[in-house]
Order: C-alpha cells, then structure tokens, then sequence
C-alpha cells in the first residue's frame, strides 16, 4: 500500500463495481475497474431496477453531488400505486404508494441502460473494456495481481469481485460457495410507448407497477417507464429549468439509447420453456412469451405483439447458498458476485449499491491507518455477509421466485393463487392493514439491518 493509499482493482463494471469506483475516486483513492464487455451498451440483464431507498442512499454517498442529482433526473416517472391484477386485466388489490418528494427516501425506477450511462460518468479513465478476468495471484508482499484473457494483468492492494452471478473470481477464492438455479425463467420485453399501447393499460396501471399472478402459474410485472425526454432525445415540455440545464450538461445522454417504453416480463417454473429457451433470441423468443400467455387478456396479447422483438431476453434466475464465514484477505466479494437472489424483492441492486457504500466506509478507514486493509476487508464482510444472506432468503420466499413454489404445481397451484390473490386483496381493503402494507414496503425498501 503506498503512502497515498492502496490501489484498488474491481472486477466488473456492473452496479455495484461501478458505485465502489465512485466512492473509491471521491475519497482521493485509486482504483482501477475492468470489466469483460468492450462497450458501454453491451450486456444488460432486463430492463428496469428498483432503486430503493437504501440504493438511493448508498449511491448519494458515493457519486459526486452532481451525479446524484442526474440519477434523480434520469429515473422514470415514480410509480404512484403497487397493483395486483390477474391475466384477465382485473384489479384484485391496489396500494397508493408515496409521492415522490425526497431525492432518497422514495421508490424509484430506472433503466438499467441509464443507470449504467449514469455510472460510467466521470469514470473514462479508471473503466478499462475488453478485459475478461481469467484468475489472480495473491503475493507475500501483500498486493494482488489479476490476470486477463488478453494475456495483460494489473497488480494491486486489494482485489474486489463486482463479476455477478457467475462470478470467476468467486470460483478461484471461494471455490466452496455456489449459487444454484432457482428453478423459474423470466422472459423480458420491452413495448415502445405510443398512443395506442398506452391506450390498452388501464389508467391505474399505467401509473403504477402491476404484478400479475395469472392462472396456471404463469406471472408477470407490467410497468410504463416514462422519462424526462422525448424520443428524439430531446427534453420534454414542462421540465424544470434546473432538471433541463442537468440533463444538457450530462454527456451520459449521448451514449443513452432508452425512450418512453412499458416493460413487460412473464416468468413461470423452467419446466413451462422449451429446453433451449436460454438460446432463442427475438421473435422466437416472443412466441414462447406468447404461448405462455394464450389465455391473457387480449390487451395483454396485443401488448405482447407489439414488443421489440430485439429487446426480448431469457433470464435463468439463480439464488446463492449461505456461504460458511472466510479468513479475510487481500481478495473481496460484493453483489451478485456473493450474495446472488432472485428477483423476488427486488434488492439485488440495491443491496450491491450498499455493499459498495459499506465497502467503501471500511478502504477509507485503512487507507487513513485507523486499520490494516486487511482488517477493513474483515470489518466489511463482517456486516456484509450476514445482511446480503437475508436479502437472499427473503427474496427466494417471496411469491413465485422459486421454481418449488406452490404456485407452479398442478391441483394446489389454483389454492395457492386464490391465497396469494386474497392476501393482497383483503390487505388493500382494509384501511388498518394497507396501511400497514405500505408502511412495511418501505421499511424493508429501506433495509435498515
Ligand atoms: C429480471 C431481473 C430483475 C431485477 N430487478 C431488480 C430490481 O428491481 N431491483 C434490484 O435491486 N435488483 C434487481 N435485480 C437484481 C440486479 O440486477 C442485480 O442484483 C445487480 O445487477 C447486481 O449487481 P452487481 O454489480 O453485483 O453485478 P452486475 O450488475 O451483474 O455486474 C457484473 C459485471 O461484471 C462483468 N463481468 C462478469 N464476469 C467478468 C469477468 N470474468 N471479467 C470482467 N468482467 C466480468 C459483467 O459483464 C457485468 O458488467 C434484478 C435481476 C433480474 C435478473
């Protein structure tokens, strides 16, 4: 470690490397991230991401000031209800949430092509593309050398894994811990927003986020993404003079390819998809949406026609098993890399972006000799481990997320809905009981623990 601090290599220029580059360069420190992909477009997993308050705040702490602000900017439109409806386009349950009122404490929803164009401001010269981790070498002198398919390499103080689900250098540290197929497949749509989609989505649903638990185990999230632009790019009537002058002098808005879109995603059980729906791409992708879905409402359908068909994607969901505790050393873990969830709760994301904010915390603390960099490593995972294997346990639970769930077999699966149905329906009529329901949606959003 020099005298100016350690030099820090992430692996991965994902959520939660990219945030720990930010807090790392805000702290004067230096860091360096490689990530396999070779442009700022390739390689995105779904469409949206929740951003909760506790994402919020993790990434106020680290990005610069004006940064944060873009972030806020860029987001969509925040939802105004959480929905429940059925294939049928019925509204079983409604929850108002929240205005939109704290650049933090509020749900927000983001592309996640615009987040990463968010990330990857300022960060030119530390994001090196085109370089694919192949395994490290930790030496006696204390620093840590990475190694790339390329054949280069890059030595530092410490090595930090932000390499997501299939981390490879998880595989080489950690050979032990593994992240399991959760059994369900989500296909991912996006539908351009033009007058005549919108005019098919209910008003309620066009303002909120929908989920759908549809009859024969088949579910789904319905979600308009209206942002602060046009389709040109341009900014649209009615924004404020202090979001429009952000949004100019933000360079992020060049590389950003996203417009006004609804986000459709249907998943089931992997055992509904074809064997190798991990391969079909666009319109053969589509099909299988469309077939899974035969007995949806026919706006739903028509919805469905007119998707991009470029913009469909198959996810195989994957959900980490609890890890027995490490000697800490000169290599770290955070996100995916470590603590992989399905997207049940919709955390992942968020609870990357706090293990970068954390992570962060504890490199400055060595990097000011309070203690050894190896003790910060310690420190974090201390705190780390056990709150990233709770959000792992609460997602897996969560309705429909595991291919086990009762929701996906034959005769029960139709009792198991009409109690999830019910559930959220008499929640949402009861004043005492919604208001409960929203008070704990944003407790846990704001995963305190
Ligand atoms: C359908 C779906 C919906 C979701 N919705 C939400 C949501 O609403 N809210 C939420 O909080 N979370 C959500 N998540 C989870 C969230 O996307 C992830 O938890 C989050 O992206 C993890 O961030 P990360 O930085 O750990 O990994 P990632 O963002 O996956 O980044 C990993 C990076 O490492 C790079 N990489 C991989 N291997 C190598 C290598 N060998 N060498 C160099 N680079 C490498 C990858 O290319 C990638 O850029 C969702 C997930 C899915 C599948």
């Amino acid at each position: 470690m020099s005298a100016k601090g350690p030099h820090v290599l992430v692996i991965g220029a994902g959520t939660g490397g990219l945030c720990l580059a930010h807090g790392l360069r805000r702290a004067g420190l230096s860091v360096s991230v490689y990530e396999r992909h070779t442009t700022r477009a390739d390689g995105l997993l779904g469409y949206r991401v929740g951003i909760s308050p506790s994402g919020s705040r993790a990434l106020r702490e680290c990005l610069p000031p004006e940064l944060f602000d873009t972030f806020v900017v860029t987001c969509a439109r925040a939802p105004r209800y959480f929905n429940v409806i059925t294939e049928r386009l019925r509204q079983t349950a409604s929850f108002e949430l929240r205005p939109d009122t704290d650049p933090v404490d509020t749900e927000r929803s983001v592309a996640r092509m615009t987040l990463r164009q968010v990330l990857l401001t300022g960060l030119e010269d530390v994001v090196h593309f085109g370089r694919t981790f192949t395994r490290y070498e930790q030496r006696d002198d204390g620093t840590v050398t990475a190694h790339f398919a390329d054949g280069s390499s890059a030595t530092g103080d410490l090595l930090v894994a932000a390499d997501g689900t299939h981390s490879a250098v998880r595989r080489q540290y950690l050979p032990h811990a593994a992240s399991r197929d959760a059994g369900t497949i989500n296909i991912a749509t996006r539908i351009p927003l033009t007058e005549h989609t919108r005019e098919l989505i209910p008003q309620r649903l066009q303002q909120g986020i929908s989920l759908i638990f549809g009859a024969g185990g088949m579910m789904g999230v319905l979600h308009v993404m209206e942002f602060k632009w046009d389709r040109h790019g341009e900014i649209k009537p009615g924004v404020g003079a202090a979001d429009t002058a952000l949004l100019r002098r933000w360079p992020g808005l060049r590389h950003d390819t996203t417009r006004d879109n609804i986000n459709l995603i249907v998943w089931s059980a992997t055992r509904r998809f074809p064997a190798d729906i991990m391969r079909r791409r666009g319109g053969e992708l589509v099909e299988v949406a469309q077939e899974l879905t035969r007995g949806w409402h026919p706006r739903l359908r028509e919805l469905l026609a007119r998707c991009d068909p470029g913009s469909a994607l198959p996810v195989k969901v994957s959900t980490a098993e609890p890890v027995a505790p490490w000697k800490s050393s000169t290599v770290t873990l955070l996100g995916d890399a470590i603590h992989s969830m399905t997207p049940g709760r919709g955390v992942g994301a968020n609870t990357a972006l706090r293990d970068a904010a954390l992570l962060t915390r504890q490199i400055r603390l060595a990097a000011s000799g309070d203690k050894t960099l190896v003790q910060a490593v310690a420190d974090y995972e201390a705190e780390m481990i056990p709150y990233g294997f709770a959000r792992v346990a609460e997602s897996l639970r969560s309705s429909g997320t595991s291919g086990d769930d009762a929701l996906y077999r034959p005769v029960i699966g139709r009792l198991a809905l009409l109690g999830a149905r019910s559930y959220f329906g008499v929640s949402s009529r009861v004043p005492a009981l919604r208001r409960r329901f929203v008070d704990d949606f944003y407790t846990y959003r704001g995963e305190a623990d």
